[in-house]
């Protein structure tokens, strides 16, 4: 768990993003952004370790069992993150309009190194998520599926 990838993608004297530090905010914080970047996405963020372990979710986020979602894992982002919204300028790594979608909590189920299941609890989402990872796609290590149990 680093920030220095989240670092080195990005300029903050040119982004209004927080630069952040690894932190730990005992709430298990729960988070997704709307991301109007080049392609519409949904940033899913959950506090592990002082930081907020990331996927980028190409659609809208299931709120019902039986819709399986595509997430990619992004880098770790700064839990000052969970707050952010706003207009990164073009230009600029992920240019584009950043919305809170959903926000709360969640508490952990399960982890190992290929499952992660929580019970979040948002206002949009709520109830147990499994994120499971596949190899779908060209890079393995990276995807992952995201779902209602
Ligand atoms: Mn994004």
């Amino acid at each position: 768990m680093s920030l220095k990838e989240y670092k080195e993608k990005r300029k903050f004297k040119k982004t209004p993003e927080p630069k952040g530090k690894k932190e730990i905010s005992k709430k298990n914080i729960y988070c997704i952004q709307k991301h109007s970047a080049s392609h519409l996405h949904y940033d899913l963020r959950l506090e592990f370790n002082g930081v907020l372990k990331s996927w980028a979710i190409p659609k809208l986020p299931p709120k019902q069992k039986g819709l399986k979602r595509l997430a990619i894992e992004t880098e770790d982002h700064p839990i000052e993150y969970a707050f952010f919204k706003g207009v990164i300028p073009e230009g600029n790594y992920g240019a584009g309009k950043v919305e809170i979608y959903d926000k709360g909590d969640f508490e952990l189920i399960e982890k190992n190194k290929d499952t992660i299941v929580v019970k979040i609890n948002g206002n949009k989402l709520n109830g147990e998520y499994c994120l499971v990872k596949t190899n779908y796609g060209n890079k393995p290590e990276k995807s992952w599926l995201f779902f209602r149990r």
